[in-house]
């Protein structure tokens, strides 16, 4: 049997949240206003549940928080994980969404485990600008070293995803496109979701916006060459948000 959509459609994805604590407190984040809410439960009840979906189908399987990397024992799961096979008999396609603070030590022993990919959640690359939304000091440094670790590590496509938040963010669009240049990462301006939008107050700027500026610069030569491309439609399976 395989999982399957009401549309008929196969579910290869598995996102799990192997901790809801996080070593930041961004500002429209509930993990951080409120703390970790939901129990951790056991690597071996993850790892379960993990092997029963790839069992049904699941193919790609991201490990999310909270901030996961505070999870000890994160490299032993990805090696469990890396040893199912997927019903076409591949290993299943391990990737990780961090917000890049301990990654710097972790790039190369998560890859040497079978992890394929990181996504890295950063919403400036402005030391100052990343202080005020994480609401932690010191930690861009920490986040871009991680960044640049994942690169040498080979965990590729290396991902950075940024909220625009009007009033803290807002203006480092084009900062990010040559970030993106310079650090040879894709970076994507994400949306939050509408019930932390609803909980946490400061509005998040579309990615449509973002887009726009991007293709202002572009037109101004501000950072060349830029090639705006389209937004995903909402609601598909983009993991592109944030709690
Ligand atoms: S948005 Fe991510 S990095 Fe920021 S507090 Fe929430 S879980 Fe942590």
């Amino acid at each position: 049997m395989r999982l399957r959509d009401k549309h008929g459609r196969d579910i290869t994805d598995l996102r799990v949240s192997i901790t809801d604590r996080c070593n930041y407190k961004c500002v429209y984040c509930r993990t951080g206003n409120e703390g970790a809410v939901y129990s951790e439960l056991p690597f071996a009840d993850y790892l379960r549940m993990v092997r029963i979906f790839v069992g049904l189908g699941i193919e790609k399987v991201r490990l999310t928080g909270g901030e996961p990397l505070l999870r000890g024992g994160i490299v032993e799961f990805v090696r469990s994980i890396a040893q199912l096979r997927t019903l076409s008999g591949e290993t299943p396609d391990i990737a990780v969404t961090t917000n890049g603070h301990l990654l710097a030590d972790m790039a190369q022993p998560l890859k040497d485990a079978g992890l394929r990919r990181a996504t890295i959640s950063m919403d400036a690359v402005d030391a100052e600008k990343f202080a005020r939304i994480t609401r932690v000091a010191n930690g861009f440094n920490n986040v871009l070293a991680g960044i640049r670790a994942a690169k040498r590590a080979g965990l590729e496509p290396v991902k950075v995803n940024c909220v625009l938040l009007r009033g803290f963010n807002e203006n480092q669009v084009v900062e990010f496109a040559r970030f993106s240049r310079e650090e040879g990462v894709v970076v994507r301006f994400i949306e939050r979701l509408q019930r932390a939008r609803r909980q946490h107050g400061s509005s998040s700027i579309c990615p449509e916006a973002a887009q726009r500026s991007v293709r202002e610069a572009a037109r101004n030569r501000a950072t060349t060459p830029l090639s705006p491309r389209p937004c995903r439609p909402s609601g598909g399976s983009s993991p592109a948000s944030r709690p």
